[in-house]
């Protein structure tokens, strides 16, 4: 016998459907069972009294959606055939919303193929409608409702299928809280649906970032961490248990989103970013989150943005205050060289282990990577390349800083500044201060105010801490002879370090520190 041809696996009509017609195009003499499935309008919701419905959606999207997950029907089921109709426009009470209909060797996968497809072109494709009652008001609905778990499971199913078994069913996502805002919608939802994010470091950054993303359902994330959890870390890491210490936090985040969102693909990495692997990792994510806590991780996705124009949004966090820096990795914005020239060292600025940290302060941004992160993704207004924003927690005062594509900048190709003779060495001995001011040199601490109050500089010095050394360095006059000091000379050289990229080349530190002096004064 004649088969008939084969219609879109997905498609929407403007008018009526015709489900005798698509069923015939569905024969297949191969096939022993069909099965299918047809959304009805019916005369009420929740209560009220419907007279007819609308349908609109992101066509291209949707039909993209649809397309995919008929395709998934067909291979996960092994079918012979799926197509799925779904009306748009007007609709009257009686009219079919939806056609599913599937061909099979058997009865078993034809069901089943059916089942899975209108629950996922439910779930996952941005289609909404909009409701006329009785009393001439009208709302619009959204279809995700009917899967928040607990609420009313059996008064408020749609009003367009008779179908309440994926009410019963386990729980499924629901991101209706999020799509009611006009920025985000049915469109702003399937464009998450259709992301992909990496994300390196499932710590105190990774853990807000990770819940977020997930919860949002971006479709797809990559979890890059080697280290195991620790006790040590839970104060600040607070999606994981104390039982889970010892497993791989990439593994035990992995988890938690699977647990949180079975919608989103959740591929872990048990490795640490190293230079043979970055650019491999990096794949083919849409966006990278820098969710580390070393600066050799920052430069190595820095350089590896520069290389593959993939963007990534940058956070550091150090003791009470932190920043966010979005490097757009083309040759036209600034990088992290661009405004940090020489890499600042590991262990120089300390991380959380060696700083000390509360747990709120890297919950606070890697909060705000999470939301940077999905504006982004939605196409919203937020921290643009050229810019970082820093934050004290503190004194809870953000500033956004211009960061400025250097022209000399080596990760963007161009010779480092430092080609001129460098001047006196960076860092200096004296047995006092008195010493040091005597040939003219102005003190610097670059403690912070704690440690300065509790062991004084023994001589006049000026107050610039470590974390405003970027901010705040324009105070000081370019020309000036500054030696810096701190507690052991460590964090004061590489103050020196990072303030003679920034122009100031006479600066130099304290070899030592203040704990190395031999005289008070
Ligand atoms: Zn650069």
């Amino acid at each position: 016998m004649n088969i008939p041809p084969r219609a879109a696996p997905f498609s929407f009509s403007e008018g009526a459907l015709d489900p005798a017609a698509l069923q015939r195009a569905m024969r297949d003499d191969t096939c022993g069972g069909f099965a299918c499935f047809e959304g009805w309008v019916r005369n009420h919701n929740e209560g009220h009294a419907v007279t007819r419905l609308e349908y609109e959606a992101f066509v291209e999207l949707a039909e993209k959606e649809g397309a995919r997950i008929v395709a998934e029907a067909v291979k996960r089921f092994g079918v012979t055939r799926a197509a799925c109709v779904h009306r748009l426009g007007s609709l009257a009470i009686g009219d079919v919303a939806v056609w599913v209909g599937v061909s099979a060797a058997h009865r078993d996968e034809a069901f089943r193929a059916c089942r899975f497809i209108i629950d996922e072109v439910k779930h996952r494709v941005p289609i909404w409608k909009k409701e006329h009652y009785v009393n001439g008001d009208s709302g619009w609905v959204n279809c995700e409702r009917c899967a928040l778990p607990g609420e009313h499971q059996h008064d408020h199913s749609h009003d367009h299928d008779h179908d309440h078994a994926h009410s019963l069913a386990e729980p499924a996502p629901d991101y209706s809280r999020q799509m009611a805002l006009r920025e985000v919608g049915p469109g702003g939802q399937a464009r998450l649906r259709a992301a992909s994010v990496l994300v390196i470091g499932a710590g105190g950054l990774g853990v807000p970032v990770l819940q977020y993303l997930a919860g949002a359902g971006v479709g797809r994330l990559g979890i890059v961490d080697g280290d195991r959890l620790e006790p040590s870390n839970l104060h600040r890491q607070t999606w994981y248990a104390l039982a889970d210490c010892g497993r791989e936090k990439a593994l035990l985040a992995a988890a938690r989103v699977r647990a949180l969102n079975p919608e989103v693909s959740v591929e872990p990495h048990v490795t640490r970013l190293d230079a043979g692997n970055v650019d491999g990792l990096l794949g083919d994510f849409d966006l990278v989150l820098d969710c580390s806590d070393n600066f050799s991780t920052k430069f190595l996705l820095n350089d590896a943005a520069l290389r593959t124009h993939k963007p990534v949004l940058f956070a550091s966090v150090y003791q009470y205050e932190g920043q966010l820096q979005l490097v757009a990795g083309d040759d036209s914005t600034a990088c992290l060289r661009c405004v940090w020239p020489e890499a600042t060292r590991d262990g120089l600025v300390g991380n959380c282990a060696e700083a000390g940290v509360l747990g709120p302060v890297p919950g606070v941004f890697g909060s705000l990577q999470a939301l940077e992160a999905l504006k982004h993704l939605l196409g919203l207004p937020g921290l643009g390349a050229n810019e970082m924003l820093i934050f004290d927690l503190v004194t809870l005062s953000a500033q956004r800083l211009r960061a400025r594509r250097a022209p000399g900048c080596a990760a963007h190709g161009g010779r480092s500044g430092a080609a001129a003779s460098p001047p006196a060495t960076l860092e200096v001995e004296f047995a006092s201060l008195a010493d040091a001011l005597a040939q003219g040199y102005t003190l610097v601490d670059v403690r912070d105010s704690r440690e300065r109050d509790a062991m004084p500089v023994p001589a006049p010095s000026l107050h610039l801490p470590m974390s405003k050394l970027l901010t705040e360095a324009s105070s000081l006059d370019l020309d000036g002879r500054y030696l810096l000091v701190c507690a052991t000379g460590k964090r004061s050289a590489a103050a020196a370090d990072l303030l003679r990229s920034q122009g100031l080349r006479a600066c130099q530190s304290l070899r030592g520190g203040l704990k190395n002096l031999k005289a008070p004064a």
